[in-house]
């Protein structure tokens, strides 16, 4: 029988309520299918400050470079929200991001059918959307030194540096255009090449990488372009490649297409090749939800779309995914649906409910 490591870290708010529900999953397929995990859980975010005084411990990080896969809950909350505190839960999130050199960020953006009323868009506008925006983890905004405050003449001033280095933008820009070959075939470049010189060298290098794949459609847009075209046309877009901080804004808008930020996961991987690929990190693309924590409401699905990915990217378990998936688009189909999805809230179901039923189907398919 295949054993596979896995670290689970729940952290704060929401993330302990969809973790546990994630890990019946877990337990299911390892009755359903001829594998098994072997799982450590450990504090990260605001629990670990608690507790350590740090966002994540050392240690923590090293069990995550032994594993064959890590799931993440989500961190933070109003408790450890003071903006000039010197230790902060995201911190954490940071740091595994950049130890484990999780460079790409994949977040699909999907629209069940069933759900499409869920959306504030206009029905029509988010027929076949199904859109992969793969954002790069690891540089730019988020990691560019200097990043510091500081005093000039007497007054407070802050300075953030957005950096890239040519490798850096080659392999967002070669997984994008493999991703996109095995969909529709087309593939979006986001930049603001007409203002940021770090953009004119994302651009320069992203031509350079098209001449190896020049049957994929390709187009490049600018970010302020993108943010009106997702939400005016978003059935355009396949694949979207963006920087670390234009890749984080354009997937929170892309989450609004599909109603509820409860619904997408995300995949943060560092080695990609044809046979699978390397250490991967998975979480919701919510955040803690801390206003609905501990209420036992908060929607799972985003997780077991993640552990479905897990099954997929670090465990090369292809047939495992589908069948995740299945199970959730049947669930849905069959009318349930979280506080945050339903169009009535007093026919919603609650995590627990919601995670059973997705459960149960998967012993069925
Ligand atoms: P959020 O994603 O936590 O919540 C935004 C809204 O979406 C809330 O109304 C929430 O109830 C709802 N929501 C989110 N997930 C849901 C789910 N699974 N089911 C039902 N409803 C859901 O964003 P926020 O309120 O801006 O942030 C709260 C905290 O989370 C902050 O401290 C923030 O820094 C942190 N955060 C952490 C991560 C992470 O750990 N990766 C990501 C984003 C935000």
């Amino acid at each position: 029988m295949k054993q596979y490591k896995l670290l689970v870290l729940p952290g704060d708010g929401i993330g302990p309520e969809i973790i546990d529900e994630g890990l019946k999953l877990i337990q299911q397929i390892e009755k359903s299918e001829q594998i098994s995990f072997v799982i450590t859980k450990e504090l990260v975010g605001g629990s670990a400050i608690d507790e350590y005084g740090e966002a994540i411990k050392d240690e923590t990080i090293a069990i995550a470079k032994q594993s064959d896969a890590v799931l993440w809950g989500a961190v933070g909350g109003p408790k450890w929200d003071n903006p000039s505190a010197s230790v902060r839960p995201e911190q954490g999130l940071l740091k595994i991001r950049s130890e484990l050199n999780l460079w790409a960020n994949l977040r699909p953006v999907k629209i069940w059918g069933e759900l499409i009323n869920s959306s504030s868009i206009k029905k029509e506008k988010l027929m076949n959307v199904d859109i992969l925006v793969i954002r790069e983890l690891i540089s730019g905004a988020y990691f560019g030194k200097p990043q510091e405050r500081r005093i000039h003449n007497g007054k407070r001033e802050a300075v953030d540096t957005i950096y890239y280095n040519e490798d850096q933008i080659a392999n967002i820009a070669h997984l994008g255009f493999k991703l996109a070959r095995k969909r529709k075939g087309k593939l979006h470049s986001v930049d603001k090449a007409n203002v940021l010189e770090s953009s004119r060298l994302w651009r320069e290098v992203v031509h350079e990488i098209q001449q190896q794949y020049i049957d994929v459609d390709f187009q490049d847009i600018l970010v302020d372009a993108a943010t009106m075209h997702l939400i005016r046309q978003p059935s355009d877009f396949d694949v979207m490649i963006a920087s670390n901080l234009f890749g984080d804004i354009i997937t929170d808008e892309a989450s609004m297409l599909s109603g509820s930020l409860g619904m997408l996961p995300s995949a943060s991987l560092s080695d990609i090749s044809e046979s699978g690929i390397g250490v991967g990190l998975y979480e919701p693309i919510h955040g803690s939800a801390p206003d609905i924590a501990g209420q036992g409401i908060a929607n799972p699905i985003a997780m077991f779309l993640c552990i479905a990915m897990l099954f997929r990217y670090s465990l090369n378990l292809e047939n495992i995914a589908i069948k995740i998936e299945s199970s959730v688009a049947k669930v849905i189909e069959a009318g349930l649906r979280t506080q945050d999805i339903a169009e009535d809230s007093k026919d919603a179901v609650s995590t627990k409910q919601m995670a059973n039923a997705i459960i149960e189907q998967y012993t069925m398919i």
